[in-house]
């Protein structure tokens, strides 16, 4: 049987989560394959969690490289400044360090976690599966229970977008294992049909 959402979230990192919050109000599904989400969040800052930098937004771009142009539309609409008013609404102050970095006031990158995490847990309509690996996305051609099925070791779900917010393949022991590139090569090159409505 599969359970239909708006939008599932794979990665319950620091992407995911805050994927998550920002989407609140849709049908979510958030799906962690480590038992607990955010934990390469954990370590990030050395556990201080440097949560963005400061300055302009446009002297971010060019620290992407080739994919300057792809991130440029992503933090022109939500800015490190918004990061940091976001931030402030789930009553997480920052501070600006003298060379850019910006931390939370706390300097605990456990309680930002934290926080996020119960955030989410008290949205109703959001749903977090932890301890299960997405296996495989696949686009499905009957789009009446949604464009998407993801597929667990346990299950199938089906939505109408998908986040793929597994991170890198830096720190396998955390959860980054590189899972992102092969479930995005597998779906192919799928047409794009514009933001989440
Ligand atoms: C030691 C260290 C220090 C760092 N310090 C900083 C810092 O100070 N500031 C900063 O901005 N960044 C820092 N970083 C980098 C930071 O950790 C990354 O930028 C950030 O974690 C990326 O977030 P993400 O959500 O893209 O990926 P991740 O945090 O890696 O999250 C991806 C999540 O997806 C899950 N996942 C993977 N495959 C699957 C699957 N198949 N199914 C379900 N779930 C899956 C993983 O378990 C993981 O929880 C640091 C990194 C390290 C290792």
């Amino acid at each position: 049987m599969s359970h239909k959402y708006d939008v599932i979230i794979v990665g319950g990192g620091a992407a995911g989560l805050y994927a998550a919050l920002q989407l609140r109000g849709r049908r979510i599904l958030l799906i962690e394959k480590k038992l607990q989400p955010g934990m390469k969040m954990m370590v990030s800052g050395s556990g201080k969690c440097n949560l963005t930098h400061a300055g302009p937004i446009q002297d971010f771009y060019d620290h992407y490289g080739d994919n300057k142009r792809f991130v440029k539309q992503a933090l022109a609409v939500h800015t490190n400044e918004a990061v940091e008013r976001y931030f402030e609404t789930l009553g997480i102050s920052c501070y600006h360090r003298e060379d850019g970095k910006v931390f939370p006031k706390g300097e605990s990158a456990k309680a930002v976690v934290k926080t996020m995490v119960s955030a989410l847990g008290a949205t109703p309509e959001t749903e977090v599966v932890s301890g299960v690996a997405v296996k495989r996305i696949l686009e499905v051609k009957d789009e009446s229970e949604g464009r998407f099925m993801v597929e667990t070791s346990q299950d199938a779900y089906r939505s109408d977008y998908v986040v793929l917010a597994t991170g890198g393949r830096s720190y396998p022991a955390l959860g980054a294992e590189g899972d992102g590139y092969a479930l995005a090569q597998a779906l192919g090159n799928i047409p794009y049909r514009g933001n989440i409505k």
